[in-house]
């Protein structure tokens, strides 16, 4: 295969490739990855595509700044420990962010083939990338980690934004510990991310690179109960709170208490976390559910419909207020989901969830919608039309409209300055209203994305470096107002 001197008319002619996926029929009933990954081939060729513009564009789409051209072009001349290489010295899970980010909206919206036609694949590529270190000798990231500080940093949550913070303070030198509430690792990106999505052995493949830099991870303790901001205060140098933002947001309707009613949170949680529906021999129970209704239209929403499906639901249905081209979910979730049978039904609105004699879940009342004037979200607003209510059939109905921090930690630190959503308020650079104390990830911005808690961790490590070796330049900024 020719892979240098290509001209950019013959770059131009390449089709964007199509990512290998397992077959919807078979897929809808079991938990394996669907996206298969591309071959050596096939990413090489993909990667020619890239006319390694001056400009960057897609580069400044990305939150974490991972340098495009150059990782592609390393892919492109087959050198594939290279491209690993530049990925993770600017990316902590790039393994994680190939297959979850929504590159459609960050790098890729960016890329100047997106403008006469499609953008190069850079999502498949640094899938394509990371997943060659995993299982090849690559080249390491960090030769040497500088002598150790003396400096003491905790990170509480050991989501994206903790791993990624965790990383960067370590190979700074300072001696690192996450203390995580859950009994493992990864956040939402092992409880919350199906394994078809994100399989689990990515992530530990993933987080065991960071405790070979020396990162500690204490699991099972909770901050707020266990311990308390106060007592880490008095035993570490400085703080990084990224305990996401794990509350469920109540439907506020009738019949929300009903047995068969799930938090997406809690439904996720139980199959990705605890094993629920998968094994015979597993300990934690699960509504499976033949008729299974799911209120929103994010990623969590998808999520949750599509495991319900694989647990063996004959309808799994997903209900949402506004129109399919306003769904926050990634627009390849979309299409998988509908490949898997999912039924998407749009502009309704949930407004009562109807029970049997037993206190079971039968149904699903709904108010059928239009869409009006775009609201403050800039997003046409979705209007009840008169008159028109109509029932679902369902045994198990799951609220995935969205979820708000939890309280626990921040009640038991009222000197944490919070915002009018209860996230907690932030400088410029992640520094808290406690002096020492930094945050970032979903606890500040409310649920976002991977991507955009990862970048919140990387700079929030800068500032603690800054914090911990020098004057401390970042805390003259004041904090910001209401971020969400
Ligand atoms: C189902 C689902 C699907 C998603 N899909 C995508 C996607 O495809 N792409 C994408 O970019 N984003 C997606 N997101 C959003 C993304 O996962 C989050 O924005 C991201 O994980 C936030 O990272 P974080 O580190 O701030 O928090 P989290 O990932 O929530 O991690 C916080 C960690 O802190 C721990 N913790 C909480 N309280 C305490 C405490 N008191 N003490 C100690 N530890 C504590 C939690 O157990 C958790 O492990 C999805 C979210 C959900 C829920
Ligand atoms: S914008 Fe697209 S073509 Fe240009 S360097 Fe980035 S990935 Fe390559």
């Amino acid at each position: 295969m020719k892979t240098k001197g290509l001209t950019t008319k013959e770059r131009l002619a390449i089709r964007r490739v199509k990512m290998p996926e397992l077959d919807a029929g078979q897929r809808n009933r079991n938990f394996q990855e669907v996206n298969l990954g591309l071959t050596e081939n096939q990413a090489i060729l993909e990667a020619q595509r890239c006319v390694q513009c001056k400009s960057k564009p897609c580069v400044g789409g990305c939150p974490v700044q991972i340098e495009i051209p150059q990782f592609i072009n390393a892919i492109a001349e087959g050198d594939f420990s290279t491209a690993a290489f530049i990925l993770q010295r600017d990316n902590a899970l790039p393994a994680v962010c190939g297959r979850v980010c929504p590159q459609e909206i960050q790098c890729e919206a960016h890329c100047v083939l997106g403008q006469k036609g499609e953008p190069v694949a850079i999502g498949y590529l640094e899938r394509f990338a990371a997943d060659w270190a995993l299982f090849h000798d690559s080249k390491p990231t960090v030769k040497e980690i500088p002598s150790l500080s003396k400096k003491n940093v905790a990170i509480i949550g050991c989501g994206p934004a903790g791993l990624t913070a965790a990383a960067e303070l370590a190979v700074k030198g300072h001696a690192v510990t996450i203390f995580e509430a859950l009994h493992d690792t990864g956040g939402v990106l092992r409880y919350g991310i199906p394994e078809f999505r994100l399989p689990k052995s990515i992530i530990d493949i993933e987080v065991s690179r960071l405790v070979n830099l020396g990162v500690v991870i204490e699991c099972n303790v909770v901050v707020g109960k266990t311990v308390t901001i106060s007592m880490l205060r008095e035993e570490f140098d400085a703080i990084f709170v990224a305990n996401g933002a794990g509350l469920p947001i109540l439907l506020a309707i009738p019949g929300e208490n009903l047995k068969g009613v799930y938090s997406a949170n809690e439904y996720l949680t139980r199959v990705n976390l605890m094993g629920a529906g998968q094994s015979s021999d597993c300990a934690t129970p699960i509504i499976r559910g033949n008729h299974v209704v799911v209120i929103g239209g994010g990623n969590t929403a998808m999520d949750c419909v599509r495991v319900a499906r694989r647990l063996g639901a004959d309808r799994a249905m997903l209900v949402y207020r506004r129109s399919e081209a306003e769904m926050p979910a990634r627009i390849e979730e979309i299409k998988h989901a509908k490949e898997e049978g999912i039924e998407v039904i749009i502009l309704t609105s949930p407004i009562e969830v109807l029970g049997d004699e037993n206190g079971w879940t039968k149904g699903l009342r709904c108010q059928k919608m239009k869409l009006g004037e775009p609201d403050t979200s800039g997003r046409r607003k979705p209007v009840p039309i008169e008159g028109e209510i109509f029932d679902l059939d369902a045994d198990v109905v799951i609220n995935a409209v969205g979820t708000g921090a939890n309280p626990l930690l921040t009640a038991s630190e009222p000197e944490l300055k919070l915002n009018k959503w209860k996230n907690i308020e932030v400088n410029g650079c992640g520094a808290t209203s406690l002096d020492g104390v930094f945050a970032g990830g979903d606890i500040v911005r409310g649920g976002a994305t991977v991507i955009l808690a990862m970048g919140d961790g990387k700079q929030a490590a800068s500032a603690m470096h800054d914090f911990l070796m020098n004057p401390r330049p970042c805390l003259s900024s004041p904090l910001s107002s209401d971020t969400q």
